[in-house]
């Protein structure tokens, strides 16, 4: 097994080094996860302590929360704020909902013509695995795990080759918590030598996925070319954040703002399409554009610090190439545009205008600080604007109109809408795309088909 290196992209230091599993380590992991699900040490534990279980998971989290912020900081470069309240209360959460649910995971009984009695009931689907990226490692390594784990199943989880640190310290307070040996495997590795086995694994029931459009497209046929183990995919985005002329524009631009540059615009529902209505574009750009130029970039461990740095340098890279593109394309820069600094993989938060539809920069997911805004004259307008990528992740829509915000709810092709928000998320309210941005939903109790099989069961009188 060949050995990666993890840096810390905020300074480029070597943080440690991991195992590739590569094919022999994923059969392995899949061998003894399957060994584990077979001889039901988890599943055949009662309801009420694999309740227990899963709650003491999010009390371990918590009393860990600032060493697992810490820890996502270094590997990802996002500030430690952004760790605390995305990533490790998020991940708390998580274990607290899934736990509520396994007592709430029955069947129901069905009246059909005969003499039978007929019911369903909800199982487990078996070995799960799951592949997470690296802009929220902690938080979606829970979005999987807690309702995979509620479910009864056993799980194989590979985490970025970027950011493993947090998944692999979750695994040791799943232990810690009482969820027994084996049921977890955390296997590290790239995406193209560990994840590619995992895909193609015969024995794997189900694979649970969140990263690009690109990847998810290779695991359907990694699925199609094995043993076609079904697959929730949460892709990328480009998704648009609405603001009508007569929204309550203060709230709007702070919307605007976070929508995109949360995270340093690492995020899949990023709004990083601002759609502004032509009668206050000028007056909405000047206000957002003095909030942009107050985010302080820089060390991500400091408190006062609003933008981080990008996970690695090649994503760095990849946005400053989008950046160059956009200007190439003919847009507007009006502010940033650049690496912020020589050291670490940080980019200045930056707002184009005069962005039109066809452009790259308003169609492809560039995952950084980079926001595209387009202005439109009619509510028509917006929503054919809003739906002309092949993306369908989420939207935002900012509106006092009740009506007007009703309509665009009902037209806006997206697995999420947020009136007068955005990048709002809870364990509870289900998350996924439409489109290109993929299927299957993650959280709510929506997600407990992904993890469960449905049986039948006819009883004859
Ligand atoms: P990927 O989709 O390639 O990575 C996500 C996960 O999939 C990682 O764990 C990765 O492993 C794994 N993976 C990669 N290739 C394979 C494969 N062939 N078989 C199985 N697993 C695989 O995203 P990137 O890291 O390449 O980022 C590129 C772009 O993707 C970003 O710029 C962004 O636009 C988008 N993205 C979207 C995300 C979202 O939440 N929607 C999250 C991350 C990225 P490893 O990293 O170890 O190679």
């Amino acid at each position: 097994m060949s050995l990666i290196e993890v840096l810390n992209p905020a300074t480029g230091e070597i943080l440690g080094e991991i195992v590739d599993f590569g094919p022999l380590g994923v059969d392995e992991a899949v061998a003894t996860a399957r060994e584990a699900f077979l001889d039901r040490r988890w599943q055949g534990k009662t309801p009420g302590e694999r309740e227990a279980i899963l709650w003491k998971v999010a009390d371990l989290i918590e009393r860990d929360r600032e060493d697992l912020a810490l820890l996502e900081t270094l590997e990802t470069g996002k500030t430690l704020k952004e760790s605390r309240s995305g990533d490790v209360s998020g991940a708390a959460d998580a274990f607290r909902y899934y736990a509520g649910i396994v007592r709430r995971l029955g069947g129901r009984t069905i009246p059909v013509d005969g003499q039978f009695q007929v019911s369903t009931r909800r199982e487990p689907i078996g070995v799960v695995a799951a592949i997470v990226p690296w802009n929220y490692p902690l938080c979606i390594a829970a979005w999987k795990l807690a309702p995979a784990l509620a479910c009864g199943n056993c799980v194989v989880l590979k985490p970025s080759e970027l950011t493993p640190y947090t998944a692999m310290r979750l695994g040791q307070l799943l232990e810690e918590a009482g969820v027994p040996e084996g049921v977890v495997q955390i296997v590290t590795g790239f995406g193209n030598t560990t994840g590619d086995a995992l895909a193609r694994h015969m024995d794997v029931d189900k694979l649970t996925f969140t990263g690009s459009t690109k990847t998810g497209r290779r695991l359907l046929i990694a699925s199609a070319e094995s043993n076609l183990k079904p697959l929730s995919l949460e892709l990328g985005g480009k998704s648009a954040n609405i603001v009508f002329a007569d929204a309550d524009l203060k709230a709007a631009v702070r919307g605007a703002l976070w929508g995109v540059f949360s995270n340093q615009g690492q995020i899949c529902t990023a709004g990083s399409r601002l759609l502004v209505e032509s009668s206050i574009h000028d007056e909405f750009l000047e206000w957002l554009l003095r909030r942009v130029r107050a985010l302080r970039v820089g060390d991500p461990r400091a408190e006062a610090i609003d933008l981080g740095s990008l996970a690695s340098e090649t994503q760095m890279n990849r946005v400053l190439e989008y950046i160059d593109i956009a200007k190439a394309e003919g847009a507007t820069l009006l502010c940033g545009g650049q690496r912020h600094g020589n050291e670490g993989c940080f980019v200045q938060p930056t707002v184009f205008s005069g962005v039109t539809s066809n452009m790259r920069i308003a169609q492809e997911e560039i995952f950084g600080p980079v926001l595209a805004v387009i202005r439109f004259d009619t509510e028509e307008q917006a929503l054919q604007i809003a739906n002309s990528t092949d993306y369908g992740l989420a939207a935002g829509v900012w509106t006092s109109n009740a009506r007007r915000a009703e309509r665009l709810v009902s037209r806006l092709r997206a697995g999420t809408v947020w009136v007068n928000a955005y990048n709002e998320f809870d364990s509870a309210c289900p998350f996924g795309g439409v489109k290109q941005s993929g299927f299957g939903r993650d959280l709510g109790e929506e997600a407990v088909e992904q993890f469960t099989t449905l049986k039948s069961i006819w009883n004859a009188h």
